[in-house]
């Protein structure tokens, strides 16, 4: 039984608007949260945009409990600043209980530790990464990768851990999926009860669906996809979007229905799109699908999914619920 938390459902940059307080305006971060054996909720969070810094009021909040792992692993899909700016508020950084894995990809041949130590440093920032109290340790993932994750939500080699958390599956592409260096998009899979999630953001699909995603996903329970553009902003010859990394809920589909997922959640929203207009999105695209359900993503979504199906769904946030 697998909890997905959504914290920040934007992509490109933040926004405050009044009109998008009910999708919510943070940037991308996705927690993925199970009980572990000893009663103890373990987080697994993709992406630290600025949907990261509440997660980590939250987390913060139970360091003297044990609710909470205070030992977790963190998976940067890239490191464009819409999945890195919440990084540097993050209050688990800031406290010596903290043990974190950071995962991502080889960026200029250095892991993702070192562009997170460029963001934290005088005269940009006032402190250090250096001098961060959690205890770090950063890997480099790539392209067919596979891993566990243990109960004590750091990652193992599969032989090492035969009772883990989560499985997880590392697919690649370069660009011109996303400029310039591409992404990494994961596969997390709870062993217990199967269920499985494919997290494809930042990408632009292709013709006839992206082969390579409709691959790596075949038969997921869930896929988060983004969802940046609409169909006749991918086509705009005054303000051109095609090339920049993004796809359009009909890309999004065509990848979820070749891929026999049971459940779309569009993801990585336009920060122009403001709550009418992705209530105009989920009216036109959502009917008709057959055997795919489309969910929309909002700031505070909360979906546990059993054996590939949905348990419950909730909102973990007053006042902005859809
Ligand atoms: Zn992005
Ligand atoms: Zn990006």
């Amino acid at each position: 039984m697998m909890t997905i938390n959504f914290h920040g459902v934007r992509g490109s940059h933040p926004t405050a608007d009044v009109a998008m307080a009910a999708y919510g305006g943070n940037t991308s971060c996705v927690e993925v949260v199970k009980v572990n054996g000893q009663g103890i909720k373990v987080p697994l969070i993709i992406d630290a945009g600025s949907g990261l810094i509440k997660l980590g009021y939250a987390i913060g909040s139970k360091l003297l409990t044990n609710e909470y792992s205070k030992t977790f692993t963190m998976l940067f899909t890239h490191l464009h600043p819409d999945h890195t700016e919440g990084f540097n508020f993050f209050v688990p950084n800031f406290s010596p209980f903290c043990k974190i894995c950071i995962l991502g990809m080889e960026t200029l041949r250095e892991n993702v530790g070192a562009v997170l130590k460029g963001k934290m440093m005088p005269p940009t920032f006032p402190i250090e990464y250096k001098d961060l109290k959690s205890l770090r340790r950063h890997g480099v993932l790539s392209d067919g990768q596979r891993f566990h994750i243990s109960q004590e939500g750091l990652p193992v080699s599969i032989a090492k851990e035969p009772d883990p958390l989560f499985e997880v599956q590392v697919m690649q592409a370069y660009a011109p999926s996303h400029p310039q260096q591409g992404a990494l998009y994961y596969k997390i899979r709870d062993p217990e009860d199967n269920t499985t999630l494919a997290c494809i953001w930042d990408i632009e699909s292709h013709i006839g669906g992206d082969v390579r995603v409709i691959s790596f996903a075949a038969d997921a329970d869930v896929m988060i996809h983004d969802t940046q553009y609409t169909e006749e902003e991918y086509a705009s010859p005054t303000q051109p979007v095609q090339g920049f990394g993004h796809s359009t809920y009909a890309m999004a589909i065509e990848n979820a229905k070749k891929a026999r997922v049971k459940y779309l959640i569009p993801f990585h929203y336009n920060p122009r799109h403001n709550d009418t207009l992705l209530d105009s999105m989920k009216t036109k695209y959502a009917e008709n699908l057959r055997d795919l359900t489309m969910l929309m993503s909002y700031e505070g979504l909360s979906i546990t999914f059993k054996e590939g199906d949905i348990l419950h769904q909730d909102s973990f946030l007053s006042g902005f619920s859809k």
